[in-house]
Parts: C-alpha cells; sequence; structure tokens
C-alpha cells in the first residue's frame, strides 16, 4: 500500500496568500502531495479583540472561490484577527479548507490526524469556555480527545498541536536542541502526545524548526513504536526558520508490525516519563497538568487516617519488572500503610490502585518498586498477613498475550486499573462483569467482559467463561421481560494498543420482529461487507459450543455472532485480512432498528447522562442480576 504525501506548516498568521504560492509551487516541483496540514496559528494574532472583527482576511477568496486553493488543507488554530467570522464562512462553504476543529480525531486521506485546537490558560483550561472561537483549550477538549482517541482503532499517525509539548528537548543529545525553548511548551500538550503516542507530532507556534531525534514510547504489551517531533517556524518570519515540512508516510493501519516497531539509531526514551530527577524542576507544574497529573492533584495521597485510590506519580514511569500485582489488600489500608509494608522489600517507588464509582476501594493493585531486585523479594511476601489478610503477590506483566490475565495497565476494561470507566459498571460478579457501552446503540446496549484481562471467550478459564454465559442467560431474560430477544457479538482481534484486545461481548436487545430476520439479515450485511460468516452446527453452550468455536477458528482472529435463537455465525479472519472494524456495531444497529447509530462516535453522551442511563439500566437488570 502506498504512502501519503503531506505538507505540514506551521503558523500562517493571516498571511494565506503567501501560504498558498509556495504550496503550490512545491506541489509542482515536488508533488502531487494528498494534503496541506496547519498548525500554530492560523489567523494575524492582534489580540483577543481582534478574534471577533469583521474585516476580512485572506482567506475570503479562497472560500468564495475566487482563488483556487492548491491543496485539500485542514486547519488548527482557529484565532486571530477575523478568525470567527472566517470559520462561519468556511462551514457554509464548498472550499477544500476545512477548519478541523476544538479538538478529535479524523481519518484524513487514509492517515489517523489527532488535534487539539488553541492554547494553555489556567483559567480557560480549569473552567472551560469552549466556543467555537477560543483561543485556549479546555480541560474538556482535552478529555473529549482521549476518549475519542482510546475508541478508535490503531495507532495515530499525526497529532497536531498549536503549541510546543513541555520537556520535549528532554532526553536528546547536549548541544543538538535549539535554545531557549524548552522550558516554555504546555505540560498538557505533553501529557496529551504520551496518551496518544503518534508517529509524528506536529507543533507551531515558536519561530523555530526543530526535527527531535525519535522517541520511543512506553510498550503498553504490544509492542512500541517511536514518536518524531516535528516544529515548525511561521509563515514568512523573519529569523527565516522553516515552515514547510513535506512527509511522506504509509498509514499504521497499513503497516506490518515489525515495520511500526522499528527503531531508528538515536531513538531517545520518551521525554515526558523521564524520573523526575533527570528533568528540569518544571515550576510550572502546578499549572498546565498532563491528564495523569490532574488526576493526581484530585486524588492526594492519603496521608495517615484516610484510605484513597493512589493513581500513580506522574513522575514515575511505570516499570512492569519493577512492579508486583497484589491482590487482597484491605480496603482500609492507605498509601502509607502499603508502603511500609512493602518497604520491608525494598525502597517503594509508588503505589497504583483504583476504586470503584462509590469509593470503595479495589482489594488489587500494583506496587513498584526502585529495583527489579525489591520486586523479585517483594513476591517472597506471597501468602503473608497485611493488617489481617493474607496477600497474594505476584510478578506484574503487561501484554496481549499475557495469558494469565493480569490487568494490563493503560487497558479500559481491565477494572483494577485506575482509568476503567467504573461510571458505566452495571453489575461485577466473581470473573465477569456488565457495563453499560459508552456509545449504546440502544438504551440497554451493554458489554459483558472478563475482570481480569483476557483477549477472547477462548482464553478464559472455565469458570470465567460460565460466569459470562449466566451473565448471558440473565440478561435475555431481562429483555424478555421488555418484548424484546438478544443479539450479541464478539470480535476478537490482536490490537496492538494498551495491550490488546480485552475480551468483550456486545450485548443489545432487538424486536421480535427484527429476531425473525435477523439471520437472514445478518447474512445480507455480512455478505455487503465482505465477511464471510459460516453456522457453527453442534453444541451452542458450555464448553462443548466452545469446542466447536475453537475448532472453526484455532488461536486465530474472529468475528462471532450470537443469534437471538441461540445459534451462531463466525468469521475466521485470516492473517493480512482488512476485517471491517465497524462491522459488528452495523449489523448490532441494523438488527435494533438504530442504523444511524452504528458509528460510536455519533453516540457520545456527557458524563450525567451516563450516570442516568447506567441507574436505569441497573433498575431493569436488577431481578436478574445474577449477582443480587
Ligand atoms: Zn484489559
Amino acid at each position: 500500500m502506498g504512502s501519503k504525501k503531506v505538507l505540514l506548516s506551521g503558523s500562517v498568521d493571516g498571511k494565506v496568500s503567501a501560504l498558498f504560492k509556495r504550496v503550490s509551487a512545491v506541489n509542482k516541483s515536488n508533488g502531487p502531495f494528498d494534503m496541506l496540514l496547519c498548525t500554530g496559528r492560523f489567523f494575524a494574532d492582534t489580540g483577543l479583540s481582534g478574534d471577533a472583527s469583521e474585516e476580512d482576511t485572506e482567506l475570503a477568496d479562497y472560500v468564495t472561490g475566487a482563488k483556487e486553493v492548491p491543496l485539500p488543507t485542514y486547519f488548527i488554530g482557529s484565532f486571530g484577527q477575523g478568525a470567527a467570522r472566517a470559520i462561519e464562512s468556511l462551514s457554509n462553504a464548498d472550499a477544500s479548507v476545512h477548519y478541523l476543529g476544538r479538538s478529535g480525531i479524523k481519518q484524513l486521506h487514509g492517515l489517523n490526524v489527532v488535534y487539539l485546537d488553541g492554547t494553555y490558560d489556567k483559567q480557560a483550561f480549569e473552567h472551560g469556555s469552549t466556543t467555537a472561537s477560543c483561543r485556549h483549550y479546555s480541560k474538556e477538549d482535552v478529555r473529549a480527545l482521549e476518549r475519542a482517541v482510546d475508541r478508535a482503532e490503531g495507532d495515530v499517525d499525526i497529532l497536531l498541536t498549536c503549541e510546543w509539548p513541555a520537556d520535549v528537548t528532554a532526553a536528546v543529545p547536549p548541544g543538538s536542541a535549539p535554545a531557549d525553548v524548552g522550558s516554555t511548551g504546555s505540560a498538557v500538550v505533553a501529557g496529551l502526545a504520551t496518551k496518544v503516542r503518534p508517529r509524528y507530532h506536529i507543533s507551531g507556534g515558536k519561530d523555530v524548526f526543530y526535527a527531535r531525534p525519535p522517541y520511543l514510547n512506553k510498550d503498553l504489551g504490544a509492542g512500541a513504536h517511536v514518536t518524531r517531533f516535528i516544529a515548525l517556524g511561521s509563515v514568512g518570519n523573519a529569523a527565516k526558520a522553516k515552515s514547510l515540512h513535506a512527509l511522506a508516510l504509509v498509514p499504521a493501519a497499513d503497516m506490518d508490525v515489525a515495520t511500526l516497531t522499528q527503531r531508528p539509531e538515536g531513538t531517545t526514551p520518551c521525554p515526558y516519563e523521564l524520573p523526575s530527577t533527570s528533568k528540569r524542576g518544571a515550576p510550572g507544574d502546578d499549572d498546565g497538568l498532563g491528564e495523569q497529573s490532574w488526576r493526581w492533584q484530585q486524588n492526594k495521597r492519603s496521608k495517615g487516617g484516610h484510605a484513597a485510590p493512589s493513581l500513580g506519580r506522574p513522575d514515575v514511569v511505570k516499570d512492569d519488572r519493577k512492579t508486583v500485582y497484589v491482590k487482597n489488600l484491605p480496603y482500609r489500608a492507605t498509601e502509607d500503610d502499603i508502603i511500609g509494608f512493602f518497604s520491608q522489600a525494598g525502597p517503594v517507588a509508588d503505589v497504583r490502585r483504583g476504586a470503584e464509582a462509590d469509593g470503595k476501594l479495589h482489594g488489587y493493585g500494583f506496587v513498584q518498586f526502585e529495583s527489579e531486585e525489591a520486586a523479585a523479594k517483594a513476591c517472597q511476601l506471597h501468602g503473608t498477613e497485611f493488617m489481617g489478610r493474607e496477600l497474594t503477590v505476584d510478578v506484574s506483566t503487561s501484554g496481549a498475550r499475557a495469558p494469565s490475565g493480569k490487568p494490563v495497565e493503560g487497558c479500559w476494561f481491565c477494572l483494577s486499573n485506575p482509568n476503567a470507566d467504573v461510571n458505566l459498571v452495571a453489575s461485577i460478579g466473581e470473573e465477569c462483569y456488565v457495563v453499560l457501552d459508552k456509545g449504546p446503540i440502544v438504551d440497554s446496549h451493554v458489554l459483558v467482559l472478563p475482570v481480569e484481562h483476557y483477549p477472547s471467550q477462548l482464553s478464559l478459564s472455565a469458570s470465567s467463561f460460565a460466569e459470562m454465559e449466566r451473565y448471558l442467560s440473565a440478561l435475555r431474560s431481562c429483555f424478555a421481560s421488555q418484548g424484546s430477544e438478544l443479539f450479541a457479538f464478539e470480535r476478537y482481534m490482536t490490537f496492538r494498543k494498551s495491550g490488546g484486545n480485552h475480551c468483550q461481548l456486545n450485548v443489545l436487545p432487538v424486536s421480535a420482529a427484527a429476531a425473525a430476520t435477523a439471520r437472514a439479515d445478518v447474512q445480507r450485511l455480512a455478505r455487503d461487507h465482505g465477511v464471510p460468516l459460516q453456522p457453527l452446527d453442534g453444541p451452542s453452550k458450555g464448553e462443548a459450543g466452545r469446542e466447536v468455536l475453537r475448532q472453526a477458528v484455532g488461536d486465530g482472529e474472529y468475528f462471532l455472532a450470537l443469534l437471538p435463537d441461540g445459534s451462531r455465525l463466525v468469521h475466521a479472519i485470516t492473517r493480512g485480512e482488512k476485517h471491517p472494524l465497524n462491522f459488528g456495531r452495523e449489523v448490532a444497529a441494523a438488527l435494533a432498528g438504530a442504523p444511524g447509530r452504528a458509528d460510536w462516535k455519533k453516540c457520545a453522551s456527557t458524563p450525567v447522562e451516563e450516570a442516568a442511563h447506567t441507574a436505569k439500566f441497573k433498575e431493569l437488570f436488577k431481578p436478574y442480576d445474577i449477582m443480587q
């Protein structure tokens, strides 16, 4: 599959004609390019008062079509002279210039592009005002973005931010970074880059051209790739810093793992995850905080008496080799208690322990030591008593292929992780749980999943699988009480991000009428999407049913549909096959009579809506819940 040619521009500062003239020339000499991405400030910066100015910008002629746009153009930096009016006119025009928006993820010419418009301002960040043309992003903008990225499949090709990230020049060889820029970036942008792990991160906002040596992102369990940070100067800047840069890149989605995870010579550690000692003492730490940090702030370290969640120190790089996984922790144990106990094995660097939505602490967590030796020693504390409970202590492993089911840090579905979406949880069993889908197709659209990290139902223990089936049958009864039948699907793919796939069954009610024609409808959609589905003959339940599935798919990837009549259809995804990622939702949405809800991005809801929605479902499910 071919590479995409992309032109990148730093701040345009309103000089749209000069930019397009240059782009047109470069496109003729080195093109053709697929698109132009602009970061930094797009409009002339004349201070706040200019943003609402009625004056025409140079963009106007390109919006009306009086002048020709040389390449499909996408920009952030929606503030400056005449910005509000220009963006409004763009939204009504059929121009090849597009404002990307406040924050989000978009697929552009086959590339996954993530963007965050605006700059950091403490007031705007904390208290948020997210009108279309506001020069600062809010905490909500960043959160919404992180959620979107978490939900999206595949790796991010390009991250666009108006500002530089803080500390980006940390860990580069002495003298190789441009002077006096390192200390002035945004910690929020650095936090975002850490989370998004883009292959390229493009920033503007300073009149400096800087292409940082690649840095290696943290391996979440399925291979790590590098990020290249590139900063560009503004169009026509006096310092003559380069403002236009060309890239040719193959979309991550089309790359094999070996190519994607290559480490070029000169690769450095991630500058945002260095131990605090080797980093400049960032004075802004109280202000521009990355996501991890503000979690940290919200959940102050428990001092003395009160047990509270321990969400991990932002300045400690997570390291599995130095970490143990602990179960059966006493609920009343504070972080200090845990540190005190485990210090007998060696100095403790960090404690990570989450909580349920109602504040009840998890009985499990991670303890990270300063050294691997200490972690090994801590494993010998397995079976010893701590505040009246016998602890389970084991080495921590992350990774999609870890068959042990230990939590994978960063996975949203591992219930023991601090970032798990506990607000949506409807029922927790011994080994499985039920959670409302985050972008529900219909009200009772839920996921049934194992509490711990197993990639597919075939890797579950017999007891976990049995519980999953009990939940399914409870849901079937619950739906029946509403006059509906049950449709479910499971997709197992070995994703590289977030430690790989966490097994999940999508379950939702469909009407009796839809159930009657479900088999034919599913088969028709399967043909439309090029996903040949085969019936699974023989037992459809229990271990025997699981064996039938195993015979059909081996240990490979698959898509499995569970029809309302209890029969199953399966497609074994072959190596190199491009399985349509949204297929399951397309089918489910069609059966549920809500085809418009297939795209989860259109189904986002606010935390308040989510809470109400969860409460409603819990009430409905209560009489059938196997844990009640
Ligand atoms: Zn998981």
